[in-house]
């Protein structure tokens, strides 16, 4: 085992094929783990005040003044009538819709490394919006129910993405 190479390392021969293998020579196969990082830049577009608000602690949803749905997530167009939507602050309340708890985290960033497993993913019917809000809940599974309610909490920490400024918590 080589200890040139820092990545985790394992070397495995596969079958050959005998005389006639034309890739007899190479059947020696050297398998290395990589820890690769990648920086990229996106846009968060018309979503992008939603998310320079959780900078103020402020939760914005989006109305349609057509249908009078409330988009939170916010929709920048409403889906029913295809028409541009209008920002509306909501208070950050709301109950639990549905949730499930991740035994494994997806570490897609370090904001999502960062949480413990197991941890649970609410689907949050917030006060005065017609849709449902995916995130992260901080509260012991146990004590997690259809109906609990819950608020927006704000991180004072640094965060990678801009979601992770908010989560939610039980209220008092
Ligand atoms: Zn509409």
């Amino acid at each position: 085992m080589s200890d040139k190479v820092r990545s985790q390392i394992e070397i495995a021969t596969m079958a050959d094929g005998g005389p006639s293998d034309p890739w007899r020579e190479f059947r020696q196969v050297e398998r290395i783990t990589l820890e690769l990082t990648q920086a990229y830049r996106y846009s968060l577009g018309k979503y992008s005040r939603f998310f320079i608000e959780l900078e103020n602690r402020r939760f914005l949803a989006t109305r349609c003044e057509t249908c009078a749905k409330v988009y939170a997530p916010p929709r920048p167009l409403c889906p029913a009538c295809l028409r541009p939507t209008a920002w509306t602050e909501l208070t950050g309340k709301g109950a639990v819709e549905t949730w499930s708890l991740l035994h494994f985290s997806p570490g897609s960033n370090a904001d999502v490394r960062a949480l413990e497993t197991p941890y649970v993913l609410a689907y949050v019917l917030l006060d005065g919006a017609d849709t449902l809000f995916p995130h992260l809940l901080k509260a012991p599974p146990d004590q997690v129910e259809r109906g609990l309610r819950v608020r927006v909490a704000y991180s004072d920490e640094p965060v990678q993405h801009p979601i992770h400024l908010m989560y939610f918590v039980p209220m008092e």
